[in-house]
């Protein structure tokens, strides 16, 4: 079920296996995906579910991006037919390692920053999850030794049997509790599942400062060996932080190395780069190519992406900050005064915690947004000038007259793109035009 990159993925690699394969998609198919269903020989339908065809399944593959409370989900499921997410289904035909990465934020830079790691140590690694190629396409069609997999709740949630070689959880925070019944529990059990059936030569990595990850280790019962990375105080095994530098120690070997040689900066940074540098260690790589990778790694694009600087004027394209959490570690990091562009689709925030950094560092707020009221009512008090604009053009213009020489104009959108963007993408890539015609 479901025709994007994932679904597609999953046929193919059914496909491959001797299965008798069909794809449904109950909105339209994108035409790279049709041809490929077409050149692997895959019937399939969009814009409907054929429920005789559907319900004849053994079992059924359903992407991440449909709701487990999908009417068809639940005829599937109510008729006692198999639900399992592409992952699942890869893992059971992948011999490969699998380095595997969830979290609330920061999953796609700590997987980008390893499997950079990785590539940079000269190993034959991959790249797939919830970013880029499909994993199960990969399993069908290459011949990796390594994975590194970015994993989403949504993917966790159909995963039973499938097993992580090394699990990393970066942070937990609030988020997408629509899909959880608006209950924190069922979202956090999703991102430990990261961790079933791990054996004790397996590793889990997480964050000791984060109190909702901390809260839930004496629930889970694993035999993995536990690596905590934190900024607080030292830990005999795991990652930390002493003076300016960041102490790696593993097995009786330690890798050090200054913050200030860290590609990334801010400090959710030096946590992504420190889970980065564990799994490096884990995996047997040496200190010089661990220091090289972490202080040579690009930012990726979205995320506290430098775009250009107009006139000592900064622009900070941060499109992927779609909650709190990150919006506080965009706001955090700056070090100059900031005209910050906030607004979207609010899911549900609480801006409470951005008080503080927003009085402190913040001399003008511009909404993006259709609907800016919550964003108002937090912050008219604290911050002196507040405007609303409902395009990136405009609200680059806007920026570039309320900013001074030496200020910073930070997009950290705090919300999702929906009403007025296709995507986060798309309103990163306006935001970057938008600045370079100014
Ligand atoms: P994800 O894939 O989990 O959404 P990304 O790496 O794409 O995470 O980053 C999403 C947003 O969160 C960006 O604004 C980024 O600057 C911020 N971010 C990255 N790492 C962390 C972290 N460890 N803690 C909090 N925020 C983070």
């Amino acid at each position: 079920m479901g025709g994007g990159e994932s679904g597609v993925g999953a046929a193919v690699l059914a496909k491959v296996k001797g299965f008798d394969v069909f794809l449904s998609d109950k909105g339209k198919i994108a035409g790279k995906y049709a041809e490929e269903l077409r050149k692997w020989d895959i019937p399939y339908e969009e814009g409907q579910h054929t429920e005789s065809l559907i319900l004849n399944a053994d079992e059924v593959i359903k992407s991440p991006g449909i709701p487990s409370a999908a009417p068809m989900v639940e005829k599937i499921a109510g008729a006692g037919i198999n639900i399992i997410s592409e992952i699942e289904f890869a893992g059971r035909y992948d011999n490969a390692k699998k380095i595997c990465i969830t979290g609330s934020n920061g999953k796609t830079t700590t997987t980008s920053l390893i499997y950079y790691l990785l590539q940079n140590a000269g190993l034959n690694v991959g790249l797939g999850g919830n970013i880029g190629k499909s994993y199960a396409l990969q399993v069908a069609t290459e011949n990796f030794d390594i994975y590194v997999l970015e994993l989403s709740s949504f993917q966790l949630d159909n995963m039973y049997d499938f097993k992580a070689d090394i699990a990393i959880i970066t942070n937990i925070t609030p988020d997408h509790l629509d899909r959880y019944g608006h209950n924190l529990e069922n979202y956090v059990r999703a991102k430990f599942r990261i961790t079933q059936n791990m054996s004790s030569d397996d590793f889990f990595i997480f964050c000791s400062d984060d109190e909702i990850t901390i809260s839930h280790l004496d629930k889970i019962v694993t035999k993995a060996k536990m690596l905590p990375f934190t900024q607080k105080g030292e830990v005999p095994e795991g990652a930390f932080v002493r003076d300016d530098k960041m102490i790696v120690r593993y097995n009786d070997s330690e890798c050090d190395m200054f913050l200030q040689e860290l590609a990334l900066g801010g400090r959710h940074n030096v946590y992504n780069s420190m889970a980065a540098a564990i799994a490096g260690k884990v995996m047997n790589i040496d200190n010089k190519t661990i220091r090289e990778a972490l202080s040579s790694f690009q930012a990726v694009e979205h995320r506290l992406e430098k775009v250009l600087s107009v006139g000592d004027v900064l622009y900070i394209n941060d499109s992927k900050a779609t909650n709190v959490d990150a919006a506080w570690y965009a706001l955090e990091c700056q070090t100059r005064p900031v005209v910050w562009i906030v607004g979207g689709t609010d899911k549900g925030n609480d801006y409470g915690p951005l008080i503080p950094l927003a009085r402190e560092k913040v001399k003008a707020i511009i909404c993006m947004g259709l609907d800016n009221r919550k964003i108002h009512e937090a912050f008219s008090s604290v911050v002196p000038q507040m405007q609303d604009v409902t395009s990136a053009e405009d609200a680059v213009r806007l920026a570039s007259r309320l900013a001074s020489p030496g200020d910073v104009v930070l997009l950290s959108p705090c919300c999702a793109s929906f009403d007025l963007f296709r995507n986060y993408e798309d309103r990163g890539r306006q935001f970057k035009e938008a600045v370079r015609n100014l």
